[in-house]
């Protein structure tokens, strides 16, 4: 089946899960899942932790605050959000942005795992410590789980369908929202991308 086929099979997957753990909540406001954005082609994907309130009314990641953030950080190194992927670990808005739970995190998995398996990305960025720990776990070294203020903007080998591949663990771009030197702290990160354009 084709990568669109593909995701777009997931998706109406996602729709319709009422058993998802955040299903209620997302019927009761009238939110939608959001599933990820971007080219299916892309060797790059970023996966940040779960969809805010603007997200969830849209369907589109990172479209809030935190998007703007983004926005500059992928400007600062001169990427296009259409040459990437953009995804969450958790696909549907916890209640007032709370932190996802591990049981959430745990039951969306397979949505990413798929997403991972269709995009077969060259490099894998995770935006905050929920992605990166899950990444971590899942394809990395499970005695390498250095804590996320170690870990950012350093390149990891990961192992993703047999294929050994770069994983650049980030801070969340919400991070730098309020204080410029942490925004700086992020700038300087995001070039460690500019080693795979
Ligand atoms: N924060 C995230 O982690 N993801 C979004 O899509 C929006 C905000």
């Amino acid at each position: 089946m084709q990568k669109k086929a593909q995701m777009e099979k997931l998706y109406e997957k996602l729709v319709n899960a009422s058993d998802a753990p955040l299903f209620a909540y997302r019927k009761g406001n009238n939110y939608v899942p959001v599933i990820g954005e971007g080219s299916l082609d892309a060797s790059i994907v970023m996966i940040g932790e779960a969809p805010g309130k603007k997200e969830a009314m849209t369907g589109k990641p990172f479209c809030g605050a935190s998007g703007k953030m983004l926005d500059l950080l992928l400007g600062h190194i001169n990427l296009k959000r259409e040459n990437i992927y953009i995804t969450n670990i958790v696909k549907d808005r916890p209640e007032n942005n709370r932190d996802p739970k591990s049981f959430e995190i745990e039951w969306y998995a397979p949505y990413l795992r798929k997403q991972l398996e269709i995009i077969q990305p060259k490099v894998v960025v995770t935006l905050g410590r929920f992605s990166m720990n899950f990444i971590m776990k899942e394809y990395g070294n499970e005695e390498i789980m250095p804590r996320i203020s170690e870990a950012h903007g350093n390149e990891y080998s990961i192992t993703l369908l047999g294929n050994n591949i770069a994983f650049v663990p980030l801070y969340h771009p919400a991070f730098g929202l309020y204080n410029g030197s942490k925004r700086e702290v992020l700038m300087k990160d995001f070039e460690v991308l500019r080693n795979f354009l």
